[in-house]
């Protein structure tokens, strides 16, 4: 079955007893045993069926298995939110006295859990350049933990190498992680790229119309301690599994993803070849774009579609403000990958609480608007967008 088909044909993993046609929402808390014997078994994990919704519900098995469809991943384990995901990912791999081999550019969060959050725990964060083979090799040492990156940094629009960053991890035996929010799992194959444990916030291109919170483990198995533990520490110990709620809307979300995603990247790739022709738009990033510094690396491991994210820079802060205020169409807000199409200004939002330095060290710049393409018709978003520059001249 091809990824379209699998999305929709995944096999609940037991009939419903009503045969309904999408998978019930089972909103239980506890289970019911028939004797003591399968009760310990299944208490002391002999047998795999849900005993209470904090570690395994049927709605939440159900997508993770279609995610492991469509991925071939080992495992796949559910979180209430992308940084659940992320921080149960990580908590599985560091310990104190390890550091983290990873880059300066990252999603505001995560940049704060590696840099601030952990620090307290005593893992180091080397924020590096990820674009440089040698850098990444001069800094993994004896105590390094894994490497993480991101798949296509945001705003900054920086694709690592992930096919030859995997060749450097594997000889050191550390795992590579990805963030691979950005570029649905449906478009690649992590696996053949070398990697070993991917995160994804699935509020985003997974959810869609942006219905609910949700975090993603997909975990190849090439490292069966760190397997063991995301179960058992992180969803046991941490509580961070997804609900039944939000499971069923992700799942009814990936069962459109395909054609949403291919839609949202044939009118962002339209839509930003336009802004780069459009007066007052001093640059814009996009990885589709044949100028774009990242184009080929981003073809050579993602493929042709280049997703809906795409920035512009204007000629100052006061011309992004205007621009912002200047919408009408496109919404003033933050989030990625909604059916609607959304702008904000990342500078003086997202990472707006971090001193100027910081925010100027990871190149967050003053002159840079964030777009998030959605489905309406390219030709009105567009129309939006340029009455919205011309009004911030
Ligand atoms: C949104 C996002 C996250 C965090 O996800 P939440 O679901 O909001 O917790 C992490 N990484 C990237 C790249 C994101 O875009």
């Amino acid at each position: 079955m091809n990824k379209s088909t699998k999305a929709i044909h995944t096999k609940f993993q037991r009939r419903d007893a009503w045969d309904a046609l999408q998978i019930p929402i089972y909103t239980c808390l506890a289970y019911e045993f028939d004797n003591a014997d399968y009760m310990s078994d299944v208490f002391c994990g002999k047998v795999i069926v849900p005993d209470y919704s904090r570690v395994l519900n049927p709605t939440v098995t159900h997508l993770e298995e279609i995610v492991a469809n469509l991925t071939g991943a080992k495992e796949v384990s559910a979180f209430n939110s992308g940084m659940a995901a992320i921080s149960a990912m990580i908590m599985c791999v560091a310990q104190a006295g390890k550091n983290i081999v990873t880059s300066k550019h990252l999603f505001g969060n995560t940049y704060l859990l590696l840099t601030q959050t952990l620090k307290r725990f005593g893992v180091e964060a080397r924020l590096i350049d990820l674009t440089n083979l040698e850098e990444i090799e001069k800094s993994i040492d004896s105590n390094t933990c894994c490497v993480f990156l991101e798949s296509v940094t945001n705003p900054q629009m920086e694709v690592a190498d992930i096919k030859e960053i995997s060749k450097i991890t594997k000889k050191h035996h550390i795992p590579l992680i990805a963030d691979t929010t950005i570029i649905p799992f449906t478009q690649f194959d992590g696996k053949e790229l070398g990697l070993d444990f991917q995160v994804v916030s699935s509020t985003k291109y997974i959810s869609g119309g942006a219905t609910s919170l949700g975090g993603l483990i997909i975990d190849y198995g090439n490292y069966p301690e760190i397997s063991s533990l995301i179960k058992k520490d992180s969803v046991f110990n941490l509580g961070g599994y997804m609900t039944p709620q939000a499971a069923y809307q992700q799942i009814m979300g990936l069962e459109t993803l395909e054609v949403r995603y291919k839609r949202q990247a044939e009118s962002a790739k339209k839509i930003a070849e336009m802004l780069e022709k459009t007066s007052g738009v001093e640059a814009v990033g996009y990885c589709g774009l044949e100028s774009h510094p990242f184009h080929e690396v981003f073809k050579k491991n993602y493929g042709e579609e280049a997703g809906a994210m795409i920035t512009i820079d204007l000629k100052n802060r006061e011309a992004c403000y205007d621009f912002i205020n200047s919408l009408k169409l496109v919404h003033r807000a933050t989030n990625l990958f909604d059916n609607r199409s959304l702008a904000i200004h990342p500078y003086s939002t997202i990472f707006g609480p971090l001193p100027e330095e910081e925010r100027l060290s990871m190149d967050i710049k003053p002159t840079t608007i964030r777009l998030s393409i959605g489905l309406e018709d390219p030709e009105d978003i567009y129309e939006d967008l340029k009455q919205a520059i011309e009004n911030a001249q």
